[in-house]
């Protein structure tokens, strides 16, 4: 097998008898940052200048905050802070309210979705998506895509490992869907979808079941059998349905 510096970990996930190789490529993708961000990077000043600028989402912050370095968290917090406020100060200054006429009033939106917004309004929004982290293993995680097309295309032994494999959660495999037809040859396509489609299916039905023996393992009369792959079928499943390790410990300082 030809080796890039992500055809290892990529061989390594598909390897790893995961519900999805790719949750699994991304976990460890985002500890890398959060790893990298929290070590000392955050000292550096183009690197601080990129988290003042961009700040990180809410899943970053929950997990940032159970990574533990309390005093780069703050640091890192307090010149984005600055920064925040100044970008805000500038919004602030070139808005005007919109006149709300008679017939704005009687077609009050039911969610805030369904407004238009304002500059302030779609800055909040920005800022709400917009996170170093994300970026940081966006970026990679696009590079690993790219490679699994590529071994797909080339690789006899992976293609094995990927027919052998347990599938995609739904996210990941709709990021497939939505890459392959471009990154694949036509001639790879039937066989690819083929098999990635009976992956889908088989691996979602086994889940199922999985969860159904696990409600039914709840009926007295069952409750010395065996409990067969069911144990742990709940977050199997959150994984499969939602791209999530719930089960996973926060990820710690060392
Ligand atoms: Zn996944
Ligand atoms: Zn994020």
């Amino acid at each position: 097998m030809k080796d890039t510096i992500y055809t290892i970990p990529l061989t390594d996930a598909f390897k790893a008898d995961d519900e999805c190789p790719f949750c699994n490529i991304k976990r460890k993708l985002e500890q890398d940052a959060i790893s990298f961000i929290l070590g000392c990077a955050y000292m550096e000043d183009d690197i601080r200048a990129n988290t003042d600028e961009v700040g990180f989402c809410h899943e970053h912050y929950k997990k940032m905050y159970d990574y533990g370095n309390r005093l780069g968290n703050a640091l890192m917090l307090h010149t984005h802070l600055i920064k925040l406020q100044k970008e805000l100060n500038e919004k602030i200054e070139g808005f005007t309210p919109t006149k709300a006429g008679m017939f704005a009033k009687l077609k009050r939106p039911k969610t805030v979705e369904d407004t238009t917004g304002n500059i302030i309004s779609h800055w909040a929004k920005e800022k709400e998506h917009s996170c170093y982290i994300c970026d940081s293993y966006n970026k990679n995680f696009t590079r690993y895509m790219g490679t699994f097309f590529y071994l797909i295309e080339s690789n006899e032994e992976f293609k094995t490992l990927f027919k052998n494999s347990k599938g995609f959660c739904v996210p990941h495999f709709g990021e497939i869907m939505a890459l392959a037809d471009t990154q694949l040859s036509d001639k790879c396509k039937e066989e690819f979808y083929t098999t990635l489609f009976d992956l889908m299916k088989q691996n979602l039905k086994r889940i199922e079941e999985d969860v159904s023996w696990f409600i039914d393992k709840y009926d007295y009369k069952n409750k010395d059998a065996d409990w067969k792959n069911s144990k742990d079928a709940i977050p199997r499943a959150m994984q499969k349905l939602g791209s999530i390790y719930v089960q996973d410990a926060p990820f710690k300082e060392k």
